[in-house]
């Protein structure tokens, strides 16, 4: 199976459950990146080179990988390497003389500010890109034609503000874009009805009304706000 059939196949998959397809796929990726780093690739010396050059992961990342069980030995190598290097720098800079004027302080601390700054970009922030990037151009590709994606994109929540910016960037056909904008027209109706539901059912005159899908709306239409699963 190539990336494309696979991307394919699982976003059809992904369109047919709740939230943002592109950040639930990115998400289960990058978990197991994350896993794949920590049980085969911690000790390769260009990976190594990666972190220590970022000074560790994002937070986020840095949030995944501390809740992956059995990872503290994987992951104190991991501290070990970006601090040692952190410490290197740290003590190998001068110090400025105990009368030195304030410039020259100043001078001498962005020195040691130079050398703290990451040098390159979170690893796994690399990886979860050009993830994205394959299954937005996927889901554009595969959009309208027989058998593609627009129906079930069509019935979905959408995608979240961050990947639907991201695909507007990427389309390059007429077609292409009217499809995307009208399915994310739709899914936006259904949410602001769906909010609207909510917010008339906390008035206590409908309080005994049962609740539906909107129960939770509040929570996935800021989740679509910054993308990711919902917490
Ligand atoms: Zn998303
Ligand atoms: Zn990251």
């Amino acid at each position: 199976m190539t990336d494309n059939t696979r991307a394919l196949h699982d976003l059809r998959e992904a369109l047919s459950q709740s939230g943002c397809p592109v950040c639930r796929l990115v998400e289960v990726d990058t978990g197991r990146y994350l896993d794949n780093l920590l049980w085969e690739n911690v000790n390769d010396p260009g990976l190594r080179r990666e972190i220590r050059r970022a000074r560790g992961f994002c937070r986020e990342h840095t949030r995944m990988l501390a809740s992956r069980p059995g990872a503290s030995l994987g992951l104190a190598l991991i501290a070990r390497d970006v601090w040692g290097e952190i410490q290197h720098a740290t003590e190998t800079v001068r110090l400025p003389a105990p009368k030195a004027r304030q410039t020259r302080a100043a001078d001498i601390a962005a020195g040691l500010l130079a050398r703290l700054a990451p040098q390159g970009e979170c690893p796994a922030c690399v990886y979860a890109r050009a993830m994205e990037d394959l299954y937005l151009d996927v889901l554009l590709g595969h959009l309208l034609g027989e058998d593609g994606l627009l129906a079930a994109y069509q019935a979905s929540e959408g995608l979240c503000l961050p990947h639907f910016r991201q695909a507007l960037a990427r389309v390059r056909d007429g077609a292409v874009y009217a499809a995307l904008v009208g399915a994310q027209r739709a899914a936006g109706q259904r949410r602001l009805a769906e909010l609207d539901e909510f917010i008339r059912k906390n008035d206590y005159r409908f309080r005994d009304e049962p609740w539906g899908r909107e129960r939770d709306a509040w929570r996935r239409a800021l989740t679509a706000l910054v993308g990711g699963l919902m917490p």
